[in-house]
């Protein structure tokens, strides 16, 4: 019935049954690897390198997290989570090619070329600053009862209740290639239900993203939210407002490109959470059926290439989310008789001046975004003798696809579509002849610069036609 369980591989299905049926939900299960049916070759090299590394030295080591979740739904991991006993410093001093990142939430990356496997040392859950040796320091709240920081150690046992949501909380060990389910985990994941661990009130007080983690997971595993775990969301969404704009830039970003955009932008409106990232494309899309049209359609088409492999840049999903309440800016001015570039321009800075204070875009995305939008009055217009000027433009490809989709969703842009396809289908021609059946959408047919005019020229703004 839905994508991830529809990806569910059959062991999960008879492990649940022979192992789980009238297992209750706390208490730890261990699984050997004789039944649940992970491959033995299921950790990579370089990983397994760490997991070893930190066992040879007399550490517990563990695979956690999304990459054993994924596993077991069939899904191909992108990341691996290391889980230890060992202290951030003493992973530093065993893994040359590592590093120590995070101040609220220490881990160490160690660094294997592109791969990067995290290390996070067992943290505690509950406030046991001074308990097992740590100092009171490691662990600080807000007032609101948010974790500012968190570095308080503790056991594999607390490390798991500490973990956001059940199927987020099983552990793998190399050693035999056993299982561990602390909290149920296994059983959500049969039956396809994301479950915050613990009370739902504090642990979203306490990390309010987590409300962002369970609405991705749900949306990209096609998986349901437990009752608890939803409607503290309804009641709690305020405290997101706490959260540093940074984080949640980076959080929408895994929000909108994890391949199932459109389903998340949905559940966003729905639990009432895009208001605390994007006001502003809130506010419209309750009135603007066409501006709802466009951000569904593009999010489509986003998470098409993300279903292809195909990347999407930061700065197309931001002219994107971003381009409803830009037109209805634009509409005020025109009704305002103004309709002159300076004009255009001002409105954009506003708009991300004030969405700035909710997701930190940076700059090089910013940019790139108002290009993209700049140029969708350029490419309106008829005058030929832009066309080169236009096609050396960086952000050019963006900016046609971003037409499209404007099109596409019912907007009139004249026949600015029709004139630039004939262009490009034109270049392409002269280009290859050769080859037939060559797509238009290749990222070969984009049309090359010779050099850059301005200062952001070179930096890749991309679009959804971007590869
Ligand atoms: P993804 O596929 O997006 O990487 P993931 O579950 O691996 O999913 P990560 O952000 O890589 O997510 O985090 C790794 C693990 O750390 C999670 O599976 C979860 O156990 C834990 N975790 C991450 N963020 C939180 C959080 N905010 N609160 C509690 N636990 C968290
Ligand atoms: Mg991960």
């Amino acid at each position: 019935m839905t994508g991830g369980r529809k990806g569910v591989i059959g062991f999960l299905s008879s492990l649940f049954k022979t192992n789980m049926k009238n297992a209750s939900r706390a208490g730890l299960k261990v699984i050997p690897a004789s039944e649940h049916g992970l491959p033995s070759n299921l950790v990579p090299d370089h990983v397994l390198k760490v997991l070893n590394g930190l066992a040879r030295h007399g550490h517990d080591a563990w695979l956690v997290g999304g990459c054993l979740r994924d596993f077991l739904l069939g899904i191909t991991p992108k990341d691996f989570d290391v889980a230890t006993s060992a202290h951030p410093e003493v992973v530093r001093s065993l893994f040359r090619n590592s590093r120590i990142i995070g101040r609220r939430f220490k881990l160490i990356h160690v660094l294997f070329g592109r791969e990067i496997v995290e290390v996070a040392t067992f943290r505690a859950n509950q406030d046991s600053a001074g308990t097992n040796g740590n100092s009171g320091r490691s662990r600080r709240h807000a007032r609101s009862g948010r974790i500012l920081r968190d570095n308080v150690y503790g056991t594999i046992e607390e490390d798991a209740l500490r973990r956001d949501f059940t199927v987020n909380a099983l552990y793998y060990t190399a050693t035999d290639g056993s299982l561990r389910d602390f909290c149920g985990g296994v059983q959500d994941l049969h039956n396809g239900v994301i479950r915050l661990i613990g009370d739902p009130g504090s642990r979203y007080r306490e990390d309010p993203v987590r409300m962002l983690r369970a609405l991705r997971f749900a949306a990209r595993l096609d998986f349901s939210i437990e009752e608890h775990t939803a409607a503290a969301i309804h009641k709690q969404a305020a405290l997101l407002r706490d959260i540093p704009p940074a984080r949640l830039f980076d959080e929408s970003l895994k929000l909108f490109l994890s391949g199932k955009g459109c389903r998340t932008i949905e559940m966003m409106r729905e639990y009432g959470l895009l208001s605390f990232l994007f006001p502003a494309t809130e506010s419209v899309l309750a009135r603007d059926s066409q501006g709802l049209q466009f951000l569904e359609k593009a999010l489509q088409d986003t998470d098409a290439r993300a279903a292809e492999g195909k990347p999407v840049s930061p700065a197309f999903l931001v002219a994107v989310l971003l381009w409803p309440p830009m037109r209805q800016a634009e509409r005020k001015l025109q009704e305002q008789d103004i309709d002159s570039p300076e004009a255009y321009q001002q409105a954009a800075a506003q708009l991300f001046a004030q969405q700035c204070r909710y997701t930190a875009i940076p700059r090089r995305f910013s940019m790139a975004a108002r290009e993209v939008w700049f140029l969708q009055k350029r490419l309106e217009s008829d005058r030929s003798r832009q066309v080169e000027t236009l096609l050396q433009n960086s952000c050019f490809r963006a900016a046609y696809d971003f037409l499209l989709l404007r099109e596409a969703a019912g907007e009139k842009v004249g026949g600015a579509v029709r004139r630039w396809t004939g262009v490009l289908r034109r270049m392409q021609t002269e280009a290859e002849p050769a080859r037939p059946g060559a797509q238009l959408a290749d990222a070969e047919s984009r049309p090359r610069r010779s050099r850059p005019r301005r200062r952001y020229r070179n930096r890749r703004p991309g679009g959804a036609g971007t590869s």
